[in-house]
């Protein structure tokens, strides 16, 4: 059996060498290392494949956020919610913003923001929302732009897990994750669904007025050479990953559907262990596994991660601490009450190996571990 990775990327880069070693050789034959063409290239082809009318490609997903925030105007005092459980860095450029970060509870079956938590957050300082479309499924967008529309907010999809899953709007309007709010924001870390070979990030809007602040923002506040109108960020997208992006990007869903493919592997091998809760998938939205999340309901999620790890497997909490109970991002006003769900969430959640390269002896091999151990 090959060696069971966490994320295979070796493997998926052998299928895909030539083009793209072809691409990078023709940036380093064309020394156009900073937005050279291949950056416009990608631009396009993410617009056409996202069906928005503006990408501004940046230099990674944090940088992203950020950058959204600034394009928005938001300023020192603003109140931005946003979920308890996720990835650090949406927080982080919250408080680097100078901003305040309300963090909220999750649903238990999607790991989403909670609606009713959201709603009960808001103050008349509150001027933005930020979703998370947390491990590759949307959030329940229809009800968030709801509670924005009615309190004048902003909301910032952070897309960093779901780019290609799509959501699905009560009247039968489809739209790409990170294509909603009124700016999405993703990252191209190199294990993420379309990941470059370093870093890299995009934001997303159809507003024509706030692409145009954002392109200048990512450029040093310049929308006129050596003419700075506003405090900008230096954040390129550089070209060799532009053009390992352009190379990849045909293949995203095929990818999203492999990915799928071995979830349901894993779904079916659970459903009958009672000790199992496996992944829910929302009615509105396609589920693209940035991340195979199972909750452990016996206790014994930390004795199965190293039982895993014994037999070789690779695994991972993803998250091992909620955001309010970081060092960093600890403040008084936090109620425990208010984080039941994420709480409870760390000690259950474990995330199994997920790529799109796993075969079935390997999904097989997982599975009957996991289920050895908790049968
Ligand atoms: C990966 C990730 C980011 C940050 O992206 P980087 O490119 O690593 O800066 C932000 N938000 C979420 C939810 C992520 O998973």
């Amino acid at each position: 059996m090959k060696k069971i990775q966490m994320v295979d990327l070796q493997s998926q880069y052998q299928k895909i060498k030539d083009v793209v070693n072809t691409s990078i050789e023709e940036v380093l034959n064309s020394s156009a290392y900073i937005n050279g063409p291949y950056v416009k290239e990608f631009q396009a082809d993410l617009e056409k494949y996202l069906d928005v009318k503006h990408v501004i490609p940046c230099a990674n997903g944090t940088d992203a956020l950020q950058i959204a925030m600034m394009g928005l105007g938001l300023k020192p005092g603003d109140e931005v919610i946003t979920v308890d459980f996720t990835f650090a860095a949406t927080v982080e450029v919250i408080g680097l913003l100078q901003l305040t970060p309300i963090l909220v509870d999750v649903e238990i079956d999607t790991f989403n923001i909670n609606i009713e938590a959201l709603r009960k957050a808001i103050t008349p300082k509150t001027k933005a929302i930020v979703p998370v479309h947390l491990f590759g499924q949307c959030a329940n967008m229809e009800a968030i732009l709801e509670v924005a529309k009615e309190h004048n907010l902003f909301v910032i999809e952070d897309n960093a897990q779901a780019i290609g899953a799509n959501y699905t709007f009560a009247d039968g309007t489809v739209k790409k994750a990170g294509t909603i709010g009124h700016v999405g924001t993703t990252s191209f870390f190199p294990s993420k669904n379309l990941g470059c070979y370093g870093d890299g990030g995009a934001i997303f809007t159809n507003d024509d007025e706030l692409a145009h602040t954002l392109r200048g923002i990512v450029n040093h506040g310049m929308y006129k050479r050596y003419y700075h109108d506003v405090v900008g960020v230096n954040s390129r997208l550089d070209s060799i990953q532009a053009a390992i992006l352009k190379a990849k990007l045909p293949n995203l869903d095929n990818y999203c559907e492999a990915r799928r493919k071995a979830a349901e592997f894993y779904s079916n091998a659970f459903k009958n262990n009672e000790n199992i809760v496996t992944p829910v998938i929302s009615a509105f939205t396609t589920h693209v596994f940035h991340q195979y999340t199972l909750r452990i309901t016996n206790g014994k999620r930390n004795e199965l991660h190293q039982h895993l790890l014994d037999n070789n497997i690779p695994n991972a909490i993803y998250y091992p601490v909620p955001l309010h109970a970081q060092k960093a991002y600890k403040d008084e006003r936090y109620n425990e009450d208010n984080f039941k769900v994420t709480n409870q969430l760390i000690d259950e959640v474990i995330s199994l190996p997920m790529h799109t390269e796993l075969d079935t002896e390997q999904l097989e091999f997982i599975s009957q571990t996991v289920l050895n151990f908790l049968n």
